[in-house]
């Protein structure tokens, strides 16, 4: 029998989520004991910025959240480099892969997600990389150098990210996408035609609607990946492939378990499961979506942060403390993609006849502007080249504002805060407000 060791707060995951949760439990409780273990060895970081590591635009520690001693003036412990493998629910205690069983009196399950494995014969050769953590970050920019030939499946947010990561350090890169054009989750076809436009000019090789069959060993090393075979018969040489085509919840450690999952762990608005006591928040976990009305997993940073900040309020509260709830949130993705800022939120490629309507401005001077509205509110938005007015039609979708007083306005090319009647303004004031509570200063 291995160790066994006593925790009050344990916190599986070291990200976004359990560090915005650990934060919101010193707030109510200075002294109880907080553990957070994370299978990868690095101290908490920002995944979003992986990409300017990769780059050269930043060293490791630049990526680093909470600043240096943020774990011991916060008085956490930390299992990192340590995997859980079991969770007992009934025993209140979590086995982890170096035998110790760690028991805990309120756990967070902030486990994120987990690259998906394409069923492409070849894909465990060396050479071929996914692209989600550090350390995959890392090992490519040990391998890449400006004269590698580097095949990305999948042309999706995190398969545009690396490109342009692997573009600025000299690789000359091929993006193959199943779908007819890239980016299809988060833009429309306009939007990702200008996105596909500047890839283009900085050198990528898109091509779309295609699938990649084989992944094809080196002469010399048969193990290595040396090219790509796709599904109509064409070779593609390269030194290196990178597998992005998504991310899903990683709820390997609840199956079997009395904790209730349907494409991510289920949770209350208080981000409780079905088992008392136990929580979960982040990519794993499934909140409720205000664009779309419906529950569902949203990986995005800001939603891991503030479902973290309510699942530690609520794990650490007194009894007469009122618990908090989470609103929920919706897909907001905001980038720069050589030199083109993009912003996209909620549903931005509505299904037709479902009541929905759609704002669109032309394109000009490389600027590009979409606003889909139902009932009079608005549920989705892009904003490509300017995107100044993106965080008002934000704010108006967030608070669910009838526009139907100002859609004329709303339509316009110069639509700002200043376009909004008085009483729009305000609810967007008083919003902000609220949101404040939520926030991480990690990000
Ligand atoms: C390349 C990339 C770019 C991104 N860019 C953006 C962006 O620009 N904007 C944005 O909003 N979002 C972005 N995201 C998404 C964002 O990073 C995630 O939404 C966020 O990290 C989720 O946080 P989390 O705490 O839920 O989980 P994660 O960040 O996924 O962390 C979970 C941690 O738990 C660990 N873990 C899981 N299971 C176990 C176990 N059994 N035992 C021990 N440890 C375990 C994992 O190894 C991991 O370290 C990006 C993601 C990637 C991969």
């Amino acid at each position: 029998m291995g160790r066994q060791v006593s925790t009050r707060y344990l916190l599986i995951g070291n990200s976004a989520g359990a560090i915005a949760a650990a934060e919101a439990i010193r707030e109510l409780d200075t002294a109880g004991p907080i553990t957070i273990i994370s299978d990868e060895r690095h101290p908490a970081y920002s995944r979003p910025l992986i990409s300017d590591y990769l780059a050269g635009h930043r060293s490791i520690k630049q990526t680093f959240l909470g600043g240096p001693g943020f774990y011991s003036k916060n008085g956490i412990e930390t299992v990192l480099g340590t995997k859980a493998t079991r969770l007992d629910i009934e025993g209140r205690a979590v086995e982890l892969d170096d035998g110790t069983a760690l028991r805990w009196e309120k756990l967070l399950l902030a486990t994120g997600g987990s690259p998906i494995r394409p069923d492409v014969a070849g894909i465990s050769r060396s050479g071929v990389f996914t692209f989600t953590t550090l350390d995959d970050a890392v090992a490519l920019r040990r391998e890449i150098d400006a004269a590698s030939r580097v095949v990305v499946i999948g042309g999706g947010l995190i398969g545009v990210s690396v490109s342009q990561a692997l573009v600025s350090i000299g690789a000359k890169v091929i993006i193959v996408e199943l779908m007819d054009r890239i980016l299809s989750a988060a833009l429309d076809s306009q939007a990702s035609a200008m996105v596909e436009a500047r890839l283009r000019e900085a050198g990528v090789k898109v091509i779309t609607g295609r699938s990649v069959e084989q992944i094809i060993g080196a002469r010399e090393n048969g193990r290595r990946a040396a090219g790509v075979v796709l599904d109509d018969g064409r070779e593609i040489a390269c030194q290196a492939v990178v597998s992005a085509v998504g991310v899903s919840p990683r709820t390997d450690l609840v199956s079997g378990t009395a904790i209730k999952t349907r494409r991510g762990i289920v949770v209350d608005s208080h981000m409780m499961t079905s088992c008392p006591d136990v929580y979960a928040c982040g990519d794993v976990a499934e909140v409720y979506d205000f664009a779309r009305g419906e529950t569902r997993p949203n990986p995005i940073w800001p939603n891991a942060v503030m479902g973290g900040r309510i699942a530690g309020h609520n794990m650490a509260r007194a009894p007469g403390l009122p618990a908090r709830a989470y609103e929920g949130s919706t897909n907001l993705n905001a980038f720069n993609y050589f030199g083109m800022a993009i912003v996209s939120a909620g549903i931005v490629e509505p299904p037709k006849n479902g009541g929905y309507r759609v704002l669109r401005s032309q394109t000009s001077g490389g600027r590009y502007r979409r606003v889909v509205l139902k009932d009079g509110r608005v549920v989705g938005a892009i904003f490509a080249g300017d995107i100044q007015s993106a965080g008002v039609v934000y704010g108006l979708m967030r608070a669910a504002i009838d526009t139907h007083r100002f859609e004329k306005a709303l339509a316009a090319e110069d639509f700002s805060f200043a376009s909004l009647p008085p009483h729009a303004r305000q609810r967007l004031l008083d919003r902000a407000g609220i949101e404040e509570d939520g926030r991480n200063a990690g990000r």
